[in-house]
């Protein structure tokens, strides 16, 4: 048995919580389905917990790690983005956290696709003509025509992990891809995918042989039919390169008339305003958000626009939210296994106590460890 480890779960991950406790541990988790008022996290890690379970609805910062001081040993976020916790503050206060990387990858990389799909051939529209009984005739033409996705050039804005599952995902289709990521250009992937696509049209599997490059961000836009976005969110003074308002006013006017955007990344990368008015306009032919600048999305959005309906699709953060991806216990499979792992990581000192060799510790510089 280990010592008596505290925990506090600001959510209920599932069977992830009773490893924990089978090892020992006393967890407590919020029961609401709702975050909890940050006053609760703060109460609950000065009442003295080693461990905080958290998701990218709480928003971690100093006065959290103040409160945890001399205690909080450990942050478990259960997702890959960890945009909510202040890096610098956990730092700090020298607090690992940790989150869970690899195991949404795929499944976030196929619901981006899935949205681009279901955008293009307008099947929400589609369907709702049918359920609402004004599917009249069969016609060539009427009420309206989608656009194939098949032989089309996507950009893939943000080449780790998820944009490059994506891009995969894109190869089966026949696409061709531009590649946009200022930090780091995964040539060796690029070349393997176009290895692919040369071998797929010798063999007779594709008419046209698809390619893949590197270009620069406004390249992208402007030679792409759909733009699927897959970076982090990095505010002005986080990175040289911050995604911030990455799409908006200019950069939406840069896009294809006829094109598509897919974001499944992080809300505020995408001005909204500025896209509500991009739709309005018909500067771009569409858009499927998952993810969105306040969420839930508030009711007053001008994304709800009933005008731009027919071409904007809006998810509620929906694209890891497979049952596998979310829930299984095992640390290669399942975001709440790999959470728990992280957190019986730290709480155990596996890797002999060295924080800068545990995988899912993410700020591995604060303890001396390269980013
Ligand atoms: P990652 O860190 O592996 O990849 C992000 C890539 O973006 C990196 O290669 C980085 O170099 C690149 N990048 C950084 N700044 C850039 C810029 N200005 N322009 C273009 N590229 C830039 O991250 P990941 O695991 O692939 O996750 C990608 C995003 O998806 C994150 O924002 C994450 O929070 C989000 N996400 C959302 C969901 C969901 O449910 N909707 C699920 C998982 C991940």
């Amino acid at each position: 048995m280990n010592p008596k480890f505290r925990v506090f779960s600001t959510c209920d991950i599932g069977e992830a919580i009773d490893l924990l406790r089978k090892r020992g541990y006393e967890v407590e988790v919020y029961p609401d389905p709702k975050a909890p008022p940050k006053s609760v996290i703060l109460e609950k890690v000065k009442a003295g917990i080693d461990g905080l379970i958290t998701t990218l609805r709480d928003p971690i910062d100093a006065e959290v790690f103040e409160a945890g001081k001399g205690r909080l040993k450990v942050v478990a976020q259960l997702a890959v983005g960890f945009d909510n916790i202040n890096r610098a503050d956990a730092n700090r206060y020298k607090v690992p956290f940790t989150n869970t990387a690899d195991v949404l990858t795929e499944a976030t990389a196929e619901f981006a696709f899935f949205m681009m799909g279901t955008l293009a051939r307008k099947m929400w529209a589609a369907e709702h003509l049918t359920r609402e009984n004004r599917w009249g005739y069969w016609h060539p033409f009427l009420p309206f025509l989608g656009d194939e996705v098949t032989g089309k050039t996507v950009a893939v804005i943000g080449t780790g992990r998820i944009g490059l599952a994506f891009i995969k995902k894109c190869v089966g289709f026949d696409m061709n891809v531009l590649c946009y990521d200022p930090a780091y250009e995964n040539q060796a992937f690029v070349k393997t995918v176009q290895e692919i696509n040369d071998l797929r049209h010798a063999r007779g599997l594709t008419k046209e042989k698809a390619w893949i490059r590197y270009v620069p961000f406004e390249g992208a836009l402007r030679g792409a039919d759909f733009v699927s976005v897959h970076v982090p969110l990095l505010r002005p003074g986080e990175s040289a390169t911050p995604t911030f308002h990455l799409f908006n006013e200019k950069t939406l006017q840069q896009m294809k008339p006829t094109a598509f955007l897919v974001n499944t990344s992080r809300g505020p990368v995408v001005d909204e305003a500025a896209l509500a008015k991009a739709l309005r306009e018909k500067w771009i032919a569409g858009a499927a958000l998952d993810v969105y600048e306040k969420e839930p999305l508030p009711a007053d959005s001008p994304l709800r626009d009933p005008a731009i309906a027919d071409r904007c699709r809006l998810m509620p953060h929906f694209a890891s939210a497979a049952r596998i991806t979310r829930l299984s216990t095992d640390p290669d499979k399942g975001m709440a296994g790999r959470c728990v792992q992280g957190l019986i990581d730290v709480l155990e000192g596996n890797y002999g106590g060295d924080v800068t060799k545990m995988p899912y510790v993410v700020n591995k510089e604060a303890f001396g460890g390269g980013r």
